[in-house]
């Protein structure tokens, strides 16, 4: 939610920036972004790698020796092979050998369980203070980890295709979003998920198979990937859920997710909890009054009105009651406020449950994405216009 609100500010900037091609292009990635650690584990998986130390000659890394990075006063403490170590402003692990070669290394940090893998490079350096240990891959080996993230296993494949070209028109739109940080995109939620290199082949097919897919609008600019659990049966439009209205991000119909897990829940509320709400939202009326607190939403509604010419934006009550979404019905019952909800999420773009019967039923992955976002195109990167990559 907080990432799609973000790009919502920055989507008018992005759009007019005009850039060069991405195809078979380098992210540079912020590992662990969340957690930010200061001890970190590196070994290598597969190939060799070389370890770059400034002043120092290039080290072999061997798959069984770990080298242990720690963050120490403003700098780098690096410990390798038996009792050897150095203090370095940044160090680099760089693949060696045979460009035929896989190469692939594991990451490990306290508080997170086993290791993560990654393909490419890496980069760990402090700073001013901040340890930051940085990724640079291809695009497309970057992909599965995040479809894999964002989309849960056991997916058919089709829904799988349909969240990579999301995943790639989020990453291709967004190379810029921590531009002044020094890398492109973040491993955790504030950009897109993404806990490493995966072997899922369903996955990893998507992504090969829509390789270098990218959805765009009918001004040909990179199409607001947004997705979300349920819709509760109607996706939500983006001006009512953010009151930022874009074309291709219209309410549609979703008879496709009415029976999944997420459809449809249930909570309740004090009467008096409530009605703190209602007073605090600037209510003066009745609070005993049927319209206080009886409210129908068939189809979906952007405001409650509870009367005296207030109106509340449904978003704002699930936002106070930390509800599943913002598509729900209120009854009362004796001293509560039954709350009776649909879907699961913002509402708008993509329904994930929607898509994967969708995919269930036979639907291509091009007529997925058509279905959700409207008059939109899909788009080879090549073809594209898209954010310079950081160099
Ligand atoms: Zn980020
Ligand atoms: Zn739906």
């Amino acid at each position: 939610m907080k990432r799609i609100e973000l790009q919502i500010l920055l989507f008018s900037a992005l759009i007019v920036t005009l850039p060069a091609h991405l195809e078979g292009s380098t992210v540079r990635i912020r590992l662990h972004a969340a957690l930010k650690p200061e001890t970190v584990v590196f070994a290598v998986r597969t190939g060799e790698y070389m370890m770059e130390i400034p002043g120092m000659e290039d080290v072999r890394i061997a798959p069984t020796k770990p080298v242990i990075l720690f963050a120490s006063e403003g700098r780098v403490a690096v410990k390798w092979g038996t009792g050897r170590g150095v203090i370095a402003d940044s160090v680099r692990f760089a693949p060696a050998g045979s460009a035929e070669t896989s190469h692939s290394f594991s990451v490990s940090v306290p508080g997170v369980a086993g290791e993560r893998q990654y393909k490419g490079s890496m980069v760990c350096r402090n700073d001013n203070g901040i340890f930051l240990l940085l990724n640079e891959t291809d695009i497309e080996s970057y992909l599965p980890g995040v479809v894999l993230a964002e989309g849960g296993p056991g997916r058919h494949r089709e829904f799988y295709k349909a969240q990579a070209v999301l995943a790639r028109t989020f990453a291709w739109q967004n190379l810029s979003k921590h531009a002044a940080d020094g890398y492109n995109i973040c491993d955790d939620v504030h950009c897109q998920a993404y806990h490493g290199i995966i072997r899922d082949e369903d996955v990893t097919g998507a992504v090969k198979e829509t390789s270098g897919i990218v959805m765009v609008t009918s001004d040909s600019v990179p199409a607001l990937p947004a997705f979300h659990s349920n819709c509760g049966g109607e996706t939500a439009s983006a001006s009512d859920a953010w009151v930022t209205s874009l074309p291709h991000l219209q309410s549609v119909a979703d008879p496709f997710c009415l029976s999944s897990r997420n459809a449809t829940w249930r909570a309740s509320l004090t009467t008096g909890a409530w009605i703190n709400f209602l007073r605090k939202n600037d209510f003066t009326g009745d609070p005993a009054s049927p319209g206080a607190i009886s409210f129908n939403q068939d189809v979906r509604k952007p405001f409650f009105v509870p009367g005296n010419g207030i109106q509340i934006p449904v978003r704002s009550v699930r936002t106070e009651f930390g509800l599943r979404s913002s598509f729900f019905s209120l009854i009362a019952s004796g001293d509560s406020v039954i709350i009776d909800g649909r879907g699961y999420g913002h509402g708008v773009g993509m329904c994930q449950e929607g898509a994967m019967e969708m995919a269930r039923q036979g639907y291509s992955f091009e007529r997925i994405l058509s279905f959700y976002f409207r008059g939109i195109s899909l788009i080879d990167i090549a073809d594209a216009r898209q954010p310079p990559v950081i160099r």
